[in-house]
């Protein structure tokens, strides 16, 4: 059964892969008999579309599956349904229309929500284009307005289901006092992170951020300080760290930054500017608030861990040597005899 649990782990990563899935499969068994059916009373120009309908959606489901690109797979599907809508509404007249329906609520569902209503737009219309046309006016009024509501219904539902979806992704990827990415985020971005930059042979920097003393703002002012603290100390380090720059909170008071692609040179650029404004910027109730850093760069041998190991290594080395200082691994200033500090 391992085979199972591996489509179904696949499916729950990727919502609209499942979603093109599982709709592609429900299409197929719920088109497919009325492709029988329209076969044995010898319409064949429908049993043509029916058949190429099926085949558009579980080609695009496979070509999801296989490239992981479903937002392409989402919007072709959603493309190529709409015209053979349109087609089963030229070959089988008012009874084609009554599908009309299913594909609007289907385009929500698997392609992006201007395309869905654009896709919808030109169903709206594609019954006044067909010869036949609609029996009576009122019949025209009922279908435009009815088509119009599941249109408006779908687009609402979308853009729930999408702004929902933002919120989870926010909650589950952000820390919710200082709003920066979480230990989550960290755990996925550096191993990632990792893998790119040894396949490239690029460097990149590691540093862990710690503040100094910290306990005492919290055992003298309170958690609440300690907290104001933490959220100045977030904003400091996300406006002096460039765009590039990934910022963590891992642990209480530690964060991380990810410098991809960048030197030593550069990693102790961005560092040293980060210290000097949290020298300068970082106040407590009872004064000045200072930091420690320690820093790795990425080596070869490296894998995530025990890179981080190596930058709280470094960590601990600026608090053994003085606090408020920056020390990057294999730095002479950092050993306890020499050190004299950044400052
Ligand atoms: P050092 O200079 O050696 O880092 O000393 P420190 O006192 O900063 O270090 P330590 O790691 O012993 O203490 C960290 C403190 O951070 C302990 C905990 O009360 C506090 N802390 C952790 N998370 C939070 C938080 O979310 N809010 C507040 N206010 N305090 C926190
Ligand atoms: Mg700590
Ligand atoms: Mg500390």
């Amino acid at each position: 059964m391992r085979w199972w649990r591996a489509i179904f782990e696949k499916l729950r990563a990727d919502i609209r892969l499942a979603m093109i899935c599982l709709l592609g499969a429900l299409a197929a068994i719920t088109i497919l008999p009325f492709a029988a059916l329209r076969a044995a009373n010898g319409q064949w120009t429908a049993v043509v579309i029916d058949v190429l309908v099926v085949a558009v959606i579980a080609g695009n489901a496979l070509f999801a599956w296989r490239t992981g690109r479903t937002r392409l797979a989402g919007s072709t599907v959603v493309v190529l349904v709409t015209i053979g809508c349109v087609g089963i509404q030229v070959a089988l007249g008012l009874e084609g229309l009554l599908w009309v329906y299913t594909v609007m609520i289907a385009n929500f569902m698997l392609g992006p929500r201007l395309l869905a209503m654009a896709a919808n737009l030109a169903l709206m219309a594609s019954p006044f284009l067909l010869p036949a046309g609609f029996p009576a006016p009122d019949a025209q009024a009922t279908f435009l307005a009815t088509a119009a509501l599941v249109t408006l219904y779908g687009f609402i539902f979308s853009w729930l289901v999408a702004f929902h979806h933002s919120q989870m992704e926010a909650l589950a990827t952000r820390d919710a006092l200082t709003g920066t990415a979480n230990r989550r985020v960290m755990e996925t971005e550096v191993p990632q992170a990792v893998a790119t930059h040894h396949s490239r042979r690029l460097p990149a920097g590691l540093a862990v951020l710690d503040l100094d003393h910290f306990k005492l703002v919290n055992d003298q002012h309170g958690h609440d300080a300690g907290d104001r603290v933490l959220v100045a100390f977030a904003e400091i380090l996300r406006r002096n760290l460039r765009k590039s720059d990934r910022l963590y909170r891992f642990g209480g008071e530690e964060f991380a930054v990810l410098f991809p692609a960048t030197d030593r040179d550069g990693v102790e650029v961005v560092l040293e500017k980060l210290l000097q404004r949290i020298r300068e910027e970082l106040r407590g109730p009872s004064g000045p608030v200072r930091a420690s850093i320690g820093a790795a760069m990425l080596t070869g041998d490296d894998d995530w861990s025990s890179w981080m190991m190596r930058a709280d290594g470094a960590l601990y080395q600026a608090k053994r040597t003085g606090r408020d200082r920056i020390c990057i691994e294999g730095d002479r200033r950092c050993s306890p005899e020499r050190c004299a500090g950044s400052a």
